[in-house]
């Protein structure tokens, strides 16, 4: 077993040469320890955010952002070592982090609500990420990768889609829904966009950048609006025209400071669900319509 690796680490904030390629220390491995040798992790917004060092107060209760720090949410990869008290892993497996790991022990864990959890440690957020050649987590904090699945696939997959995916569940989306998604070029909004014409759903999305309209429309959206557009009405209202008998019934909401919301307010039935995500905790619950009902705060960082 090598006693040293490779890893992308950063000492400073600053452009993309404040990262540094360097020799490390291969992570010691706990009792209840897996230690993974990467083969695939994400890059994600977030990595660019720390590494340019515009961070977000933490929520309370959580630390400081570290440094030095390695980034990286996702990774995947092959199982190399495990602790003494590990019996359902063994190396060779193939696995994936949880991007978010519930303790499994704090009031919301216990309910249920593990995607809530007050006593996370997020890789790449609070603890190092997957850029690196090995990474160690707990025994609970990784996932098999099923066959069929590559790394690549695996390590894009478990932040971008896991919210979503709770999401659509908890609002629940089926067919004969409309669902609309602001910010819809966006990871996380391509996602949900996915899975609500999976689940078969009208989807609408907005974007204030028309020159992607044809590529959103390929990723899966049916009609695509300009909100922040002088004429963002008069796209709602062809929307509107062209589903006569339809009432928005799901309302997946991804950015707390976008008019959508109002723009939507009227036609949200009576019992409607919306679901809001947002990125700053003080927004939280701001711009529920009158008809809606939270149905996930998943995203939250
Ligand atoms: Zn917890």
């Amino acid at each position: 077993m090598d006693q040293t690796m490779m890893a992308v680490r950063l000492f400073e904030h600053g452009g993309p040469e404040v990262l540094k390629y360097i020799e490390a220390p291969v992570p010691e491995v706990g009792p209840d320890d897996i230690l993974t040798r990467v083969h695939a992790t994400a890059v994600n917004s977030w990595d660019l955010r720390y590494r340019a060092g515009n961070l977000p107060q933490p929520l309370p209760g959580r630390p400081l952002w570290p440094l030095p720090f390695q980034l990286g949410r996702d990774a995947a990869g092959e199982i190399v070592a495990t602790g003494e008290n590990v019996t359902s892993w063994r190396p060779g497996d193939r696995a994936v982090q949880l991007p978010h790991p519930p303790c499994r022990n704090c009031a919301l864990c216990v309910r249920g609500l593990e995607n809530l959890c007050v006593d996370t440690a997020y890789p790449g957020h609070q603890v190092f990420g997957g850029y690196a050649e090995y990474v160690v987590r707990r025994q609970d904090a990784i996932l098999p990768i099923p066959d069929g699945v590559d790394f690549e696939t695996a390590a894009a997959t478990m932040w971008t889609y896991t919210t979503p995916l709770n999401c659509a569940r908890q609002a629940p989306v089926g067919p004969g829904d409309t669902v609309v998604i602001t910010g819809a070029s966006g990871g996380m909004a391509i996602a949900c966009a996915q899975l609500a014409k999976l689940s078969g759903a009208t989807v609408i999305g907005t974007t204030t950048k028309p020159d992607r309209d044809e590529a959103l429309r390929k990723l899966g959206y049916d009609h695509i609006l300009h909100p922040h557009h002088r004429r963002r009405c008069a796209g709602l209202r062809r929307v509107r025209e062209r589903m006569k008998r339809t009432t928005i019934r799901r309302l997946l909401k991804w950015d707390a400071s976008c008019p959508c919301v109002q723009l939507l307010r009227p036609v949200m039935t009576s019992g409607g669900v919306s679901a809001v995500f947002v990125f700053r905790v003080h927004h939280f619950g701001q711009h529920l319509p009158p008809a809606g009902r939270a149905a996930g705060g998943g995203g939250r960082t």
